[in-house]
């Protein structure tokens, strides 16, 4: 009998964590960390608490459930922190268990661990191919499909057991016209759909949008389309968007270099994705700079405030999070931003209570200051109703559990199944955190 262990994002969109049992051995997917709550407590730092603070305050997963379990691997779907930010903190409870993912996420895995201080991560780590399939124990096997996302190298995970395949689809987008030209895997999906699929755990943060995502080819085509006409008789232009979304900071980076500006990321975070995106080759830095260390932000911004036309600025901070580049420009730190400059935000609101009230406390500032701020540009990189109605077709699955969202999230994805002809109880099943789905049927 399969069992799915719902440990993290089952009532929320943060910390993923997911199990599949079979047999009694145990695939986990997933080990991601709550941002909000963490940032919520000013002055909390993240690295130095320990992990039962962590759980407690909501940040992390409580894997309580499958402590004592024969757990035989670990798998990652994609590099975002929600997936892979609480590794250091959990992993050394599955000390000798191995870590699987593609080459981009396990490399920022690897800095995660790096960054830590206070725990040892001694679990070996693997980066897999797509089309691989890993034989984890005598019973499982676990494969990545590539699927197109919001950062390079996502996957759907796939749990190869012997009584069908457990589908992982968390975070998913159907984009066939990517500019870093990564393909959804169709042809692979269909192919696990006709070999049986036992159970799908897809992620339903957008499924209320009764449409079909966008490409990311139109983010590009949004940009381009504010730079190349309006933008060029801007003053300071100052972008801000995910420091992961590697093929949106080619797009601005391009977009500076035909503009005749010369694109400058500023932060530590953005200088960890490009870093290591542009080891594996993903992204083409030319032309510009990033500035990471806290005096060479100084010094560089105080010579671009003197001459603004010359470059566009790359920056964190569009959810308005303490401490971030753009945050503290609008609390009057770093840099003079005023009616010289306009703050593109390439970067939606991610929908929870804490990130709404930062970003509305952001604008606010802003617009105090008199800054200029064209919002939106900007395209999600979560499926929304009509992928995840061609997932499930694809599928066929017997059982579906929705994950990766809030509670109404999760039944809205139930809704959907429903009219695929499933079942809320029988076949679809809603759960929470800490809990256990038995697939029985
Ligand atoms: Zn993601």
């Amino acid at each position: 009998m399969i069992n799915i262990y719902t440990l993290g994002g089952y009532e929320e969109v943060g910390k993923n964590m997911t199990a599949v049992e079979y047999n009694g051995e145990v695939v986990i997917i997933d080990m991601g960390i709550r941002l909000d709550r963490v940032l919520i407590h000013e002055d909390v730092e993240f690295q130095k608490m320990p992990s039962k603070e962590l759980r407690k305050i909501g940040a992390i997963p409580d894997d309580t459930p499958i402590r004592n379990k024969k757990v035989v691997a670990i798998a990652f779907s994609h590099g975002h922190l929600d997936h892979i930010g609480a590794i250091a903190k959990l992993a050394p409870h599955y000390p000798d268990v191995p870590i699987y993912g593609t080459s981009y996420t396990i490399k920022l895995a690897k800095s995660e661990v790096k960054s830590e201080q206070y725990f040892e991560v001694k679990n070996p780590m693997y980066e897999t191919q797509y089309g691989e399939i890993v034989q984890v124990s005598e019973n499982l096997a676990i494969e990545f499909v590539q699927i197109t996302h919001s950062i390079p190298h996502s996957s759907i995970v796939v749990v190869h057991t012997p009584e069908g395949a457990v589908v992982y689809a968390c975070d998913y987008k159907f984009d066939n016209n990517s500019p870093l030209g990564e393909k959804p895997d169709y042809k692979r999906l269909k192919e696990i759909g006709k070999e049986g699929v036992k159970v799908l755990i897809a992620e339903s943060t957008r499924v209320a949008e009764q449409t079909k995502t966008p490409s990311e080819a139109v983010a590009k085509m949004l940009l381009e389309d504010f730079f190349y006409y309006d933008g060029m008789d801007e003053k300071g232009l100052i972008a801000t968007t995910f420091a992961s979304h590697i093929a949106r900071l080619q797009e601005l980076i391009e977009i500076a270099n035909n503009i005749g500006r010369q694109a400058i990321l500023v932060g530590r975070s953005l200088a960890k994705y490009t870093g290591i995106a542009k080891q594996l080759g993903l992204i083409k830095m030319k032309g510009s700079r990033v500035l990471r260390s806290p005096n060479a932000v100084q010094k560089v911004l105080r010579e671009v405030s003197q001459a603004r036309e010359n470059y566009l600025l790359i920056v964190t901070g569009h959810q308005g999070e303490p401490g971030a580049v753009l945050t503290r420009m609008a609390n009057g730190e770093l840099y003079n931003i005023g009616k010289d400059d306009t703050v593109v935000f390439s970067a939606g609101v991610i929908p929870n209570p804490l990130n709404i009230a930062q970003r509305y406390a952001l604008e606010t500032k802003l617009k105090m200051k008199g800054v200029r701020m064209v919002k939106n540009l900007h395209v999600s990189g979560h499926a929304s109703r009509e992928d995840h109605r061609y997932l499930i077709k694809m599928l066929n699955p017997e059982n579906i559990v929705p994950a990766h969202g809030e509670f109404r999230m999760l039944t809205h994805y139930a809704e959907l199944a429903e009219e695929e002809g499933y079942l809320i109880g029988r076949d679809v099943f809603v759960s929470r955190n800490g809990y256990k789905v038995e697939i029985s049927r």
